[in-house]
Parts: structure tokens; C-alpha cells; sequence
């Protein structure tokens, strides 16, 4: 078994689900006694430093660095040609189901002509594999027998794993510098810039998620509610299809049947009725907290907590609360 884990940069680090990730190596190597160890494939610009603090892991073998200005901001088609190359000489590539790997790997995927697992949940052994489907509805067990196994990984199902080697195993020379290939870059597509509406969070891979519903009435009360309290706890954005569709939130925090699947560690709705669409999409949080003013509401049948209130007077409460306790 040869394991590759893709990760990508955030802000000045690694993408931090790269620690799931680890766990998901360590998880694959306790099934089976033909792998100790994986290498890392990182992506991204001035990552050179971070890769010297990756190789420290007790589970990296090597880090293969592809860092370059145009990587700040990866237009995947661009990297994908490169990236395939690579990953032919591993049994399993892992990559975090969050943005980079969304878009990478079913390009990775078409490439190679090689199937794709996508938002793998649980690893039994190193060819099955547990993951949703049906929106949540049904559990399947899937047996891979590609060559090499290509999987996104639901990184919030899984802990982090942390643990480095001892200072005299770190071997910087197991940092393997590759140059960007220019020759796949289209000029079709350009980077244009970025625009970020709340807690620059992806729900996918969001530790918290605060939601919203219809119920926050205009695009003002969400974004000072909802994303001010997110921002407080860093977590990510996340709505109903009301509230879309009542335009005080933009679609790419829909949560749902036809909206994003989550599993954080911390669901709090606000004002949200818990229809069974929207349920579809949060029902694997490990802890849900609901605030509404209706007593009878169905997303009280899935609340660890819940609060009978009006979220226009809790919400402040709690955003005040959790400054202070930052402070
Ligand atoms: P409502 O159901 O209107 O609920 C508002 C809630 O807010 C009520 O419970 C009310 O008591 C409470 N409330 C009001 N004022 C306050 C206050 N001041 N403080 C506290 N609580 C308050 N929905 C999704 O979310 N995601 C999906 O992916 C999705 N896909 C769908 C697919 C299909 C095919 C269909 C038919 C529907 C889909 N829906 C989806 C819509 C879903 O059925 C519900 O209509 C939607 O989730 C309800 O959104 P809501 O909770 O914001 O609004």
C-alpha cells in the first residue's frame, strides 16, 4: 500500500484538515499491515517552510512541494494533468471533500479514468469504505478495486491526529521540490479575485456551523446575526433554502437535500423549522443546538439543546458572551 495525501494551503498555513487526513492514513494503515506511513502532496505558494513543519509527522514518509505564485489562488483544471501524473505511483490518494478537492479530484478522476469515492465517512478495510447516500437516508458499504483508490474524505468525520517524530527521525531532504508545469495552464480561465462573505469557513470541513433560516427576514439581520456570531467562534455559514430563496443569503450556504451535506462537530440553527429537506443536511452533526420560538418546532426532535426563544434576543447574547470569553 502506497498512500498520497493532496492538501493545499490556507491563508499561511496548511489547509488544517490535513491532520484528519493523517488520521484517515493512520486509520488505513491499522487494517492492514502493508503500510506505515504516506507522503504528502502539497500545493500552494511560499509553502516551503510549511513543509518542513509536515515532515515532522510521524506518518510522513515525504512531502512533494509544488509551490508557485499562480498556486495562491489553484484553478484546478491547471493542476490537475500534474497532479494525475503523480498519483499513479500510489494505491491510495486521500483528499479533504472541501473545495480543492470537490473540484480536483473528479478531474483526477476523468484523467485517469479511474473511479472516485467521494465523502468517505469510515474506512474498513483498504478497498471498503463507508459513505451517505440518498441524502443521508441510506449507509453504504462500497468495495474499490481500482489500482489506485481515489477518495474524498469527510474530514470532519474523523479526529485529528498530531503526533511528530522524534527531532533526530526529521529528515529535511525528504522534502521534494517539483516546478509548477506552466505548459497545462489555460488561458481560458483566469483568477479574478475572491470574495468573502462571512467566516472564510467551508462548511464541509467546518468544525462549527452557525445556520439560519427565513425566519432573520433581511440580508442586514443575517449577516450581522448569523455571520457575526460565526465570525466570533470561527465557524462557517450555513441557511436553509428559505432563506435563499428569500435572498438574504447567498446559495452556497444552503444546507439540505439540495443544498451542501455537513457533519460539524457543532450545528446551531436559528430560527429554522427542521424540515425534513434541510435535516437531510445536518442530521451526521455530532451536537445540535436550536433556538425557536415555536416550542413544537420538528428541529427539536434533533436537538441535543434546544431553546424556546426569539433568536433576535439570543443571538446578541451569545455573540457578546463568546468575545468576552476570547478576551
Ligand atoms: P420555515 O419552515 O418557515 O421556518 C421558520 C421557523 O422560524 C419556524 O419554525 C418559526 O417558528 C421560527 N421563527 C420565526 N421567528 C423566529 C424568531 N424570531 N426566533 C426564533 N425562531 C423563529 N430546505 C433546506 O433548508 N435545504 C434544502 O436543501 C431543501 N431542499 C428542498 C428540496 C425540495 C424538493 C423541497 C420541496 C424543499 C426543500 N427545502 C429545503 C425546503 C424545506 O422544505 C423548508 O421549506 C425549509 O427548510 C424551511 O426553511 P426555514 O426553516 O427557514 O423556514
Amino acid at each position: 500500500m502506497k498512500i498520497l495525501v493532496i492538501t493545499n494551503q490556507h491563508k499561511n498555513n496548511l489547509n488544517p484538515s490535513i491532520y484528519n487526513l493523517l488520521n484517515v492514513v493512520n486509520i488505513l494503515c491499522s487494517t492492514s499491515n502493508e503500510c506505515e506511513s504516506c507522503d504528502v502532496l502539497a500545493v500552494g505558494y511560499n509553502i516551503s517552510n510549511l513543509a518542513t513543519g509536515i515532515i515532522k509527522h510521524v506518518l510522513v514518509d515525504k512531502c512533494i512541494v509544488i509551490d508557485d505564485k499562480p498556486l495562491e489562488n489553484i484553478i484546478v483544471d491547471n493542476i490537475a494533468p500534474q497532479i494525475s501524473a503523480i498519483i499513479k505511483n500510489y494505491t491510495h490518494v486521500l483528499i479533504s471533500h472541501d473545495d480543492l478537492g470537490r473540484n480536483l479530484a473528479p478531474r483526477i478522476a476523468g484523467i485517469l479514468n479511474i473511479g472516485l469515492l467521494s465523502e468517505v465517512i469510515d474506512i474498513i478495510s483498504p478497498n471498503i469504505y463507508k459513505r451517505y447516500a440518498y441524502a443521508g437516508n441510506v449507509l453504504m458499504e462500497l468495495e474499490c478495486l481500482e489500482d489506485v483508490k481515489l477518495l474524498t474524505i469527510r474530514t470532519a468525520n474523523f479526529d485529528t491526529y498530531m503526533k511528530n517524530k522524534d527531532i533526530n527521525q526529521t529528515h529535511t531532504q525528504n522534502i521534494v521540490n517539483i516546478p509548477y508545469n506552466h505548459a497545462n495552464i489555460s488561458s481560458n480561465i483566469k483568477y479574478l479575485s475572491t470574495e468573502c462573505h462571512h467566516a472564510d469557513t467551508d462548511l464541509a470541513t467546518a468544525n462549527i456551523i452557525v445556520s439560519g433560516g427565513k425566519s432573520l427576514l433581511t440580508k442586514e439581520n443575517f449577516d450581522n446575526l448569523i455571520g457575526g456570531l460565526a465570525n466570533v467562534l470561527n465557524a462557517g455559514v450555513g441557511a436553509t433554502r428559505d432563506a435563499v430563496e428569500f435572498g438574504i443569503i447567498n446559495n452556497d450556504a444552503q444546507i439540505g437535500q439540495t443544498g451542501k451535506i455537513v457533519s460539524p462537530h457543532i450545528y446551531l440553527g436559528f430560527g429554522i423549522s427542521g424540515a425534513m429537506q434541510h435535516i437531510a443536511g445536518m442530521k451526521n452533526s455530532k451536537y445540535v443546538f436550536a433556538v425557536n420560538t415555536d416550542k413544537n418546532a420538528p428541529i427539536f426532535e434533533y436537538a441535543d439543546y434546544g431553546l424556546v426563544a426569539d433568536l433576535f434576543d439570543i443571538i446578541p447574547k451569545l455573540t457578546t458572551h463568546f468575545k468576552k470569553m476570547k478576551h
